[in-house]
């Protein structure tokens, strides 16, 4: 799913439509998800851009959330808040949020694609998130959040399509509603 919608915000900014959406979260109805993800953890992840990247709840803070991305190729990692403040857990290697981002990928689109669309080197056989983080030549640059953020943004737009009836286990993530506890 995803990539075919358009772009929604027209002229507005993307604060203005980041305030949308947080806006639009209290009024969200939640179903249960379809698959047993860890969508309250990582409500967000894309191969796209060139990157690994996704959007991954704070542990601690329901208001929180990380932008985390691996470049393919350079293996580049960056961590960030979506407002561009740096996460804390970066000190010279990948934080819990890219490891969660990384579980995440591998249940979403299995390790043999992950691996390769990211240039790595994976052992036959290996497929844990530790064991891809491992095989990167991983080093930390930092990137932009925004592009990621904006794009979680439409992402859940699209989901708000009206006359849909299929489940959205993706909005089981708002803390709003009392999910994901
Ligand atoms: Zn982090």
């Amino acid at each position: 799913m995803g990539g075919a919608g358009q772009r929604r915000t027209g002229g507005r900014t993307v604060a203005d439509a980041e305030r949308t959406a947080w806006r639009r979260r209290s009024t969200v109805r939640v179903v249960p998800p379809a698959r047993p993800r860890k969508l309250a953890k990582v409500p967000f992840v894309e191969l796209a851009d060139g990157r690994l990247q996704g959007v991954v709840s704070s542990g601690s803070d329901v208001d929180r959330v990380y932008v985390s991305s691996i470049a393919a190729g350079t293996h580049a990692y960056h961590c960030s808040t979506n407002n561009n403040r740096p996460c804390g857990g970066l000190r010279g290697a990948p934080c819990k949020h890219l490891h969660a981002l990384v579980d995440e990928a591998l249940l979403q689109y299995g390790a043999d694609r992950v691996a390769r669309y990211l240039r790595a080197d994976l052992a036959d056989g290996a497929g844990t998130a530790g064991e891809l983080l491992a095989a990167l030549d991983a080093r930390h640059e930092p990137t932009p959040a925004a592009v990621v953020f904006s794009r979680f943004l439409r992402h859940l737009s699209y989901l708000e399509l009206p006359g849909s009836t299929v489940p959205l286990p993706e909005l089981h993530w708002f803390p709003a509603t009392g999910a994901g506890r």
